[in-house]
């Protein structure tokens, strides 16, 4: 069929724009989106002349058919300088599995990706059906979107979409646009039709969009091994199109776990239990003993910047920085040297259950990974857990030291992590601690401390500090 002519000149808009509704109207039942597309466009070029052409010629030139796409009324969408309609849709996994629980998961999601993408350039995330979408401002910075996305806890994979109407046309037209930079020999459509009233069946919008493609590409159909996959998906309000999918960094939505308190020492192990945790859900606050004046203030330095890189993940991070020194001066010269390590630990974690108390955290996290040093066997353990009456959760026990080096590299904690430190726990300790203490060896020995004294002069000399998320 063909279009229509439309002669603006002398005319007011308003009245052409009436004269055209008049005949679209006699194209309504074959070409039921003619009159919106072509009224759209008259609106929106202020052309004095659109050309009666054939539909399908148009089509066929690659300029018209960018016009076109950019004509059709879009899910309220930014243009960027390919000129197309494009969003970010983010799918999440475990997300959408957690039942009555769903709108708080998904949520927390929203508010996470909105902290992540501060600055991009965004204009507005929403909850959709079963997915959440992007909505872009005129100059976003999509390769910046893209790396901020892929560290969003929560997000299973997620796409850069063209959202276009839903009319065969307008697909075409958008898949042929969006394959423009592309280079491929082969190719693929797969469609998914969750708007169940739209004319077509997935395999016939694939197939027809497929043949349109090839037509004008000169690519060929491989539905096993193609180089390029267009996907389609037909949605309730618009139809989306994309050809790559991002793999996201899964994980659930930092907040909707519940809090942790981290012990966090400065070295390779803890950063990594902690992001292990904030992975899962749970939100960070970190605690951290130093031994200043007998130590430098190195391992302080190192634990802020620390809790910097984990704010990426984790967003605004309180640090509390607890004074260890007298606490570590009663134990040398009240105690047996093959225990202090352990004893140091209980200490510690006497010191950090008060403070999960304060900042309603569930539990402690520590990176202790099984057998890995002295204190680290199980009967030491147990002797360190046996003071506690939260739960000590330690993410990375069954972890050998190279994978944990792995993650930390991956995270990028390492390079800070192995910057020179002097770790308060190596402080007046023997070469070779007890490997198997008991917890009443462990009561015996520190049965001349005050410990409650100890406790609450660290807790008196707290300092707290917050990190705020930022981006380089
Ligand atoms: P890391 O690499 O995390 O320092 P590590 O293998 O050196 O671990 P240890 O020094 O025995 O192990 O510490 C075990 C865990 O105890 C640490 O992972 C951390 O959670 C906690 N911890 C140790 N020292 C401190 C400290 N100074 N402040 C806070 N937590 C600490
Ligand atoms: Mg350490």
């Amino acid at each position: 069929m063909t279009d229509v002519q439309v002669f603006s000149k002398n005319v007011e808009n308003d009245n052409v724009v009436f004269g055209l509704r008049k005949i679209m109207s006699l194209h309504q039942k074959t070409y039921p989106n003619a009159l919106r597309t072509t009224e759209n466009r008259f609106r929106m070029t202020q052309r004095d002349v659109i050309a009666p052409t054939n539909l399908s010629e148009r089509l066929a030139n690659n300029k018209e058919s960018e016009r076109l796409a950019n004509n059709k009324k879009p899910c309220e969408q930014q243009k960027t300088e390919k000129n197309m309609e494009e969003c970010f849709m983010i799918h999440y996994a475990e997300v959408g599995l957690k039942g009555k629980n769903r709108a708080f998961f998904e949520k927390r999601l929203v508010q996470n990706v909105k902290q992540s993408l501060r600055g991009t350039g965004y204009a507005a995330v929403k909850r959709l059906h079963d997915r959440i979408q992007v909505q872009l401002a005129p100059h976003a910075d999509i390769a910046e979107i893209k790396k901020r996305l892929s560290n969003v806890m929560g997000i299973a994979h997620f796409e850069l979409v063209c959202c276009t109407e839903k009319d065969m046309e307008a697909i075409k037209a958008t898949a042929l646009q969006q394959t423009a930079d592309k280079t491929f020999q082969t190719l693929k459509i797969e469609t998914k039709r969750s708007d169940k009233t739209f004319p077509l069946t997935s395999p016939e919008i694939s197939a027809e969009v497929g043949a349109y493609l090839i037509r004008h590409t000169g690519a060929r159909a491989d539905m096993h091994n193609p180089e390029l996959l267009c996907r389609i998906e037909v949605a309730q309000n618009a139809a989306y199109l994309y050809t790559d999918k991002l793999p996201g960094i899964g994980g659930l939505p930092v907040g909707v776990s519940g809090k942790v308190l981290v012990m966090l020492s400065g070295g390779i192990d803890s950063p990594v239990a902690a992001w292990r945790m904030i992975k899962r859900g749970a939100k960070a606050v970190f605690i951290h003993f130093y031994s200043y004046p007998y130590t430098d203030k190195a391992s302080l330095e190192k634990v802020m910047e620390l809790s910097h890189i984990l704010a990426e993940s984790n967003y605004r991070s309180a640090v509390y920085l607890v004074p260890f020194a007298d606490v570590q001066q009663a134990i040398v010269a009240g105690t047996p040297a093959p225990f202090r390590v352990l004893l140091y630990r209980r200490l510690m974690t006497r010191i950090a259950e008060r403070v999960a108390a304060l900042v309603n955290a569930e539990a402690i996290v520590t990176g202790e990974s099984l057998a890995q040093v002295a204190s680290q066997t199980l009967t030491n353990l147990r002797a360190i857990e046996a003071i506690a009456d939260i739960p000590i959760l330690r993410p990375l026990i069954g972890d050998d030291k190279a994978e944990i080096i792995a993650q930390a590299e991956q995270i990028g904690t390492f390079g800070v992590s192995t910057l020179p430190h002097q770790d308060c726990c190596s402080l007046f300790v023997p070469k070779h601690p007890a490997t198997r203490a008991s917890v009443t060896d462990l009561e015996r020995a520190e049965a001349g401390l005050d410990i409650a004294a100890l406790v609450d002069a660290a807790m008196e000399g707290i300092e707290r500090r917050v990190v705020s998320f930022s981006y380089h």
